[in-house]
């Protein structure tokens, strides 16, 4: 790829973000709630005036009404702009790292999929739950993921069958090891360590990434939840019993295996001789 489609490439990406994280806030704000994501169009939550067009304009609308609605100066939470701004920054990450190696259809798919992980963990942040409607539809689009990457057979894919078995035996390992991990908190912390979604989001993940990326992903989710919680109750910001959504780490070590897996896994094998 040239160096000025190289470019083009990365800021369509960014404006593209930018717009598809206007809508994650969306999402983020209305499913939890039960709302339709359709209809009515944008409005201020407060006076439920719709905004006008030039203040959806993603994160430059924010700054156009300095951070106040336009009708009754109710203030936005900066969440907004940061959603789009950082909607933005994945999907130019996944243009600037895999753009000239992947056709743009696989490029769409990873920016998907990276779309579902943010919602997703803005929720669980938010409610404490992982709505079933994102994690279902979201292990749907990995499985047409991987359809679509059996069917271009290109490069090192696998064949047919065994792209199908990659996903679908990384979706049915993620919702049992979470599963057991949920159960084994149970028994040994005598509380619910963990949400009944998380094993659900899990299966997502799996479907999208295969098994390996599973385990990877649960490593990763694992010691930064540890990490988490260990500063959280040094500071006392947290009392013992308070849950800590797990879905958000389970989405960072998703999106890390996404960029990062390949090279990890095959150094990690390569210390074993088995690459
Ligand atoms: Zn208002």
């Amino acid at each position: 790829m040239l160096l000025i489609e190289s470019l083009f490439l990365q800021c369509l990406a960014i404006a593209l973000g930018a717009c598809i994280g206007s809508f994650l806030n969306v999402v983020i704000y209305r499913v939890p709630a039960g709302l339709s994501i359709l209809h009515p169009p944008s409005r201020c939550p407060h006076c439920f005036r719709q905004l006008a067009p030039r203040d959806n304009i993603p994160i430059i609308g924010w700054f156009l009404i300095r951070g106040k609605c336009r009708y009754c100066h109710t203030p936005v939470s900066w969440r907004y702009p940061a959603i789009e701004s950082l909607t933005a920054f994945l999907f130019w990450s996944v243009a600037a790292y895999f753009g000239s190696s992947l056709p743009i259809l696989t490029l769409c798919f990873y920016a998907a999929f990276l779309s579902w992980l943010l919602a997703l963990s803005m929720i669980d942040i938010d409610t404490m739950t992982l709505p079933n409607s994102l994690t279902q539809s979201g292990l749907v689009l990995g499985l047409i993921y991987q359809i679509s990457l059996a069917s271009m057979g290109s490069g090192d894919r696998l064949s047919f069958p065994n792209q199908l078995i990659f996903g679908i035996g990384g979706a049915v390992l993620g919702i049992w090891l979470l599963d057991i991990m949920r159960v084994a908190g149970r028994v040994f912390l005598q509380k619910e360590a963990m949400g009944g979604g998380d094993p659900k989001l899990m299966a997502m993940i799996g479907m999208w990434l295969g098994w390996q990326n599973v385990l990877l992903t649960i490593l990763i989710a694992s010691a930064i939840g540890t990490f988490f919680g260990a500063i959280a109750l040094l500071t006392k910001n947290l009392g013992r019993q308070q849950p800590i959504p797990f879905g958000p780490f389970l989405a960072i070590g998703g999106a890390i295996s996404l960029f990062f897996g390949k090279p990890i896994l095959s150094t990690y094998l390569g210390w074993f001789g088995l690459t």
